[in-house]
């Protein structure tokens, strides 16, 4: 029986958007995922550039809407497509922004900062809809009536990850989050807490979804410790032990080409064995425009 819950990836690669033919099949915006509850609560997680085809989806109709946009944290790629989402600029929509506070700088601030007129040419107090920001820190949070647990996870500067529960459903956005292999635990440059992984363990366990970085292969990223990205095998051992249902590879390299992800993927352990695990989990690559339902 579904709850009536939709997801919809709008933008799924990483670090810089990825125009082309080499990336047609799994799209070269960057991150952004709609969850849409059945009560009509619209969640959005991230503001990358893929914000700007569903703000104009969204603008299609006359309704006004209340949205809540969760920022995993502030790179470009997280955040570019903000300036560009078109409901910002009509009159009646509310918009809360969600995020953590950085040291010495307010989630408010970081925003407006990044439409400056050296960046860009209209100024956010300025646009038409209500804006409100509601900062996060680690722990549950009840966004009118809706759970959502925020976790800092693995990421040079920061970074959250985010958890919505309805109903006896859970869905989990960990893009940005380094898993580190034991093997190089020593090399991270990054102040990995070891308790981390147990954590994200905790919170994401016997997850519907689980859309989380898998940026390098493991072979790419022995050259790659403490950049803030996962290896594939990583993930792969994270969402097992962790005993998901769905696991959506995320965040993919600008250099993984429509192919390379391809053979990514056809190399997964679990969709090539699943009897291996000890219970079967779906995994895939995420891509532009993939829905799924729960
Ligand atoms: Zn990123
Ligand atoms: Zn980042």
């Amino acid at each position: 029986m579904k709850v009536g819950i939709k997801v919809k990836f709008w933008g799924v690669r990483g670090s810089i958007p990825t125009p082309g033919v080499k990336y047609v099949k799994y799209g070269g915006n960057t991150p952004c995922v709609e969850v849409l509850l059945p009560n009509n609560q619209l969640f959005i997680f991230d503001a990358g550039t893929g914000i700007r085809e569903l703000g104009n989806t969204l603008c299609k109709g006359r309704k006004k809407h209340k949205i809540h946009i969760f920022l995993s944290h502030f790179h470009w790629d997280h955040i570019q497509g903000l300036p560009f989402f078109m409901p910002s600029y009509i009159k009646g929509n509310n918009i809360v922004v969600l995020g953590m506070d950085l040291e010495g700088a307010r989630l408010d601030k970081i925003i407006s900062n990044q439409m400056e007129s050296i960046y860009f040419p209209i100024k956010l107090h300025t646009l038409a809809a209500n804006f409100q920001f509601q900062i996060l820190a680690e722990g549950s949070n009840d966004i009118e009536g809706t759970r959502v647990d925020a976790i800092y996870i693995n990421h040079p500067g920061q970074a959250m990850g985010y958890v919505v529960n309805f109903e006896k459903v859970k869905i989990c956005y960990l893009s940005d989050n380094e898993l580190v292999p034991l093997w190089a635990a020593k090399y991270s440059e990054t102040a990995y807490r070891s308790n981390t992984r147990e954590k994200i363990l905790k919170l994401i366990s016997g997850a519907d979804l689980l859309i989380h970085d898998a940026q390098y292969t493991d072979e790419e990223y022995k050259t790659k410790v403490g950049w803030g990205h996962s290896p594939f095998g990583e993930v792969m051992r994270l969402a097992k032990d962790g005993r998901v249902k769905k696991l959506a590879l995320f965040h993919h390299d600008p250099d993984h080409f429509d192919e390379h992800i391809d053979v990514l993927v056809a190399d997964c352990d679990c969709k090539e064995n699943p009897s291996r695990f000890s219970h079967v989990m779906e995994c895939f690559a995420a891509h532009e425009g993939m829905e799924l339902h729960f």
